[in-house]
């Protein structure tokens, strides 16, 4: 855990977030500004600066990440219709928060391409 760190800061529950799911290995809560009706951030309990850091260590946490976005993704109601998860990787990558967290986001037809 980083002490600076927003999101550690979360998964610790010392910062506020709204959380839709927790469990040993990973927290996931709501978008603060959601450019979706569904925008949900999965992260590692485990701080991890991005995806450029992760280890094979890291592995069952990395699976469990994307079981979790596939189950909320359901429990949300945009598994059908389709959604997109991804993750922001340093500078061009325009990552601002530098805990690995994949974005869910669903419920209206996004761009055909991610442009910006
Ligand atoms: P990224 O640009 O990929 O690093 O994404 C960081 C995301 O974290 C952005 O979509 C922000 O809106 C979101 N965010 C920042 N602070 C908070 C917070 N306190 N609670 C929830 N989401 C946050
Ligand atoms: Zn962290």
């Amino acid at each position: 855990m980083s002490e600076t760190c927003l999101f550690c800061g979360i998964s610790s529950g010392e910062n506020p977030a709204n959380i839709v799911y927790q469990d040993e290995m990973v927290t996931a809560f709501w978008d603060i500004k959601p450019i979706a009706p569904v925008h949900i951030l999965i992260i590692p309990n485990k701080h991890i600066h991005s995806l450029n850091e992760i280890s094979e260590a890291d592995g069952p946490i990395l699976a469990h990440m994307l079981f979790v976005a596939r189950d909320l993704a359901k429990e949300h109601g945009v598994d059908e219709d389709g959604y997109r998860l991804m993750t922001n990787i340093g500078e061009n990558g325009r990552q601002t928060v530098f805990h690995l967290h994949l974005h869910l986001i669903g419920g209206r037809r996004l761009m055909g391409r991610i442009v910006s």
